[in-house]
This record gives structure tokens, C-alpha cells and sequence, in this order.
């Protein structure tokens, strides 16, 4: 497998994003005592920027010079490289700009993408100053390689670019319910699923995606007369949403909309999944959740086989029907990453290359690397080894 690693030509310089609020508040004093005396060891220069208010990284990132920079780190949690990655995105020249390498440097209390890279370099379990060391020296290595986006779109046009997750249900629920316990670092979560079972509630939609073994092998062949899909007539119930995603005559566009990268496995909102997709014949939730790497923090191991670019989101669902103590156990076992072993009959788990989701009503959020989207149907793709990332 070719791995396309990069090396950053010393001397570099290395742009700093730092997110004074992420996890405990302690970022830049973190920065300080850690950070800054390896980087000046290791002989690279760096300019610390440090934000103000959301979207403050995303509108610099979107605007600045970048050939001032050979790479930019965030130092915050994964909220704002969601941030720098979409920002990139937005640029006129996003398809030079999201090839600079990027680099993550744990700070906040959801570092999953920290904690994957930790993890696919081969070191034990490490969070906190751990985590942030071994993440600061591949850093000063210089290492970069190529990792995967997915981008979604939602019915009402709205366009996003994810570089680890997408959630409805049990485990954004959670995400979003313990924002308020960002203080305890990444606890946060487990106290939240604690919380979060006592009310466990259903998700109702329509799941539909394309498995990677049926896209390698009839990628060639599209609208192959496959009768696989027997399910993507709308429901006789009439509930899924169908908003159809054509903007108003008139309305502004992104300039360089055009040019994006294309959703080549997509079809438009209003017409049913091609006939080659799958799709899920329940209906009925407790969580759907699909993540691109294999860590969703440094103590969940949620996809252990993914890698940086396998071309594939992991996608898991959970059935309606599983008990408390059923969803407990996951929960538990997922720290190790041995959640599939317990075989539990509810919970399913296919590496995808693409998905639609339409949820019967508009309540509540989904989210997107953990940051919260209000809920619409929306669909994604992989777009393979679209950005470039720091690792060990
Ligand atoms: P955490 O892991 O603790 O959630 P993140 O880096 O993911 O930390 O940031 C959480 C949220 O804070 C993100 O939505 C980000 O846009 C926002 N944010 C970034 N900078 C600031 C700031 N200076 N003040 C408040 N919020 C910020
Ligand atoms: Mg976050």
C-alpha cells in the first residue's frame, strides 16, 4: 500500500490555532510549559494565534496568505480543526489549500482524531500531556500523510466538510448534552452516556448507503439492474422529509461552487438512492453513527480497523429494542474496541462509502465532528485522501 508520506523541509514555520475555551481552559498555559519548548528544541518557528469566538479560525484560515505557513496546528479540540478544515474549503483555491498539511495537537475535551493518530503510530493509550507530547513531536518530526474528508449535504443546501464523525441519536446526544461538563475533560462523556441512558429515547428515519465491497464492484457499471434495493420507494406513511434541496431563483452562491469536489456516487434529494445502495429496513434508532477514524476519544475505540485513508466511513447503527443494560455494555466494551464481539443483536456495522439519512421529523441536532447540525436528511461521501495530516 502506498503510503505518500510528506516531510516538511526544515526550517518550517508552522502556524498555531489555539482555542483558549477547549476542554479544561488550560490550552495555553498547556501551549507555555509544553508545546513551545519542543517546537524551539526541534528548531521550528511558529506564529500562535489564538481565537477569540467561534468561526474566528475558519474566517482567518478562509482569508490569510497561507504560503506564510509550511503547516497549520490546532492546538483545541476537534471543533476547531472542523473549523480550519472547512475554512480551507471555502477559499477560492481550496484544492491547493487543503493540501497543507494540518496538524492536531490535543487540547480539548474530545481529541478523537489526537487519539487515532496516537494510535495508528503504533504507541500505547495516551491522553491528556501524554497525548499532547507525542502529538507536539510528530510535529517536530514532520511527517504528513494523506487522510480522507467526507463531505454532507443537507436538503436545505447547506455543504460541510468532516474529517472524523456523523452522528444521530444515543452518542451525539451525548456529545452535545455534556457540553456543560467540558470542565472534566474528556469524563465528560462517560458521565453523559451515564446520563443520557436514563432517558433513552427512539430516532425515526430511513438509512440508506452504499457498503464499499458493492461500490468497488459495480462502481463501473452504475444503474447496474441490481434489485437489492427494494426499499427506496417513499413509505406509504408519507413521513419521510423531502425537502428538496434547489435553491431559491435568485439566491447566492458560493462563487466557486462549480468547482467543488464532486459528489460522484450521489444523486439529488428528490430522487430515490440508486439501485445498487442498500437500505436499512428498520426504521426505528437508538443511534446511528458513522466515524472515519478509529478513535472517538482517547478511551473509545469505536472502528479499530480504520485507518487515515481506507476510503471508508465506519458506520454503526443501533437498533430500537436494545435494552439499558444492553447499550451499557457497548458503551464499556468499546474502550477496548471489542463492542462487535459481544455480537449483540441490535448493533450493526458496515465500512460505507457513501449514506443517505432522512429522519421522519426535524427535532433535535445531529453532528458533524461533534459540533451540532440542526437535524435535516442529509447524505455523504467519501472523498479519498483529500487532505493532507501530521502523523507519527
Ligand atoms: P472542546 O473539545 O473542548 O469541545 P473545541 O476545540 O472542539 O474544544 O471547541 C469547541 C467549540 O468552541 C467549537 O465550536 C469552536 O468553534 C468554539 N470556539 C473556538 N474558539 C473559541 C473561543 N475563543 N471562545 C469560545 N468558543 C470558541
Ligand atoms: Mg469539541
Amino acid at each position: 500500500e502506498g503510503v505518500m508520506w510528506g516531510l516538511l523541509s526544515r526550517p518550517y514555520h508552522v502556524l498555531v490555532l489555539l482555542n483558549p475555551q477547549s476542554g479544561t481552559g488550560q490550552a495555553l498555559q498547556l501551549f507555555r510549559s509544553l508545546v513551545q519548548p519542543m517546537l524551539v528544541e526541534a528548531d521550528v518557528a511558529f506564529t500562535l494565534f489564538v481565537t477569540e469566538r467561534p468561526n474566528h479560525a475558519r474566517e482567518l484560515v478562509q482569508a490569510a496568505d497561507l504560503s506564510q505557513w509550511d503547516a497549520v496546528a490546532v492546538l483545541a479540540g476537534d471543533g476547531l480543526l472542523y473549523e480550519v478544515v472547512n475554512g480551507l474549503m471555502e477559499r477560492q483555491d481550496w484544492q491547493a489549500a487543503i493540501k497543507k498539511p494540518l496538524c492536531t495537537l490535543p487540547g480539548g475535551s474530545g481529541n478523537a482524531l489526537a487519539a487515532s493518530i496516537n494510535h495508528y503510530a503504533g504507541n500505547t493509550r495516551a491522553s491528556k500531556e501524554e497525548l499532547l507530547t507525542n502529538c507536539t513531536y510528530f510535529l517536530c518530526k514532520g511527517l504528513h500523510a494523506p487522510m480522507d474528508l467526507v463531505s454532507l449535504s443537507t436538503a436545505s443546501g447547506k455543504r460541510l466538510y468532516s474529517f472524523l464523525s456523523f452522528g444521530w441519536g444515543f452518542i451525539s446526544d451525548v456529545d452535545i448534552a455534556s457540553e456543560k461538563y467540558r470542565q472534566l475533560g474528556n469524563a465528560r462523556f462517560t458521565l453523559g452516556t451515564i446520563q443520557q441512558l436514563a432517558g433513552l429515547k427512539v430516532y425515526k428515519g430511513r438509512l440508506s448507503y452504499l457498503p464499499v465491497e458493492t461500490s468497488s464492484s459495480v462502481s463501473s457499471a452504475p444503474g447496474s439492474p441490481s434489485e437489492q434495493n427494494s426499499h427506496h420507494v417513499p413509505c406509504s406513511n408519507g413521513r419521510p422529509l423531502h425537502i428538496l434541496p434547489q435553491p431559491a431563483p435568485g439566491a447566492p452562491r458560493p462563487p466557486h461552487e462549480g468547482s467543488w469536489p464532486e459528489d460522484s456516487l450521489l444523486v439529488p434529494f428528490d430522487q430515490p438512492v440508486p439501485k445498487h445502495w442498500t437500505v436499512v429496513p428498520e426504521e426505528e434508532f437508538i443511534a446511528i453513527f458513522a466515524i472515519y477514524q478509529s478513535h472517538l476519544g482517547a478511551d473509545f475505540t469505536m472502528a479499530p480497523t480504520a485507518k487515515l485513508h481506507d476510503g471508508s466511513m465506519h458506520l454503526f447503527y443501533l437498533k430500537a429494542g436494545v435494552s439499558r443494560l444492553g447499550l451499557l455494555k457497548l458503551f464499556l466494551a468499546m474502550e477496548k474496541g471489542t463492542h462487535l464481539d459481544l455480537n449483540c443483536p441490535h448493533l450493526h456495522y458496515v465500512p460505507l462509502r457513501a449514506f443517505r439519512l432522512e429522519p421522519f421529523a426535524s427535532t433535535g441536532l445531529m453532528t458533524v465532528d461533534g459540533e451540532p447540525l440542526a437535524c435535516e436528511p442529509v447524505q455523504g461521501q467519501v472523498h479519498d485522501q483529500l487532505c493532507r495530516i501530521i502523523s507519527g
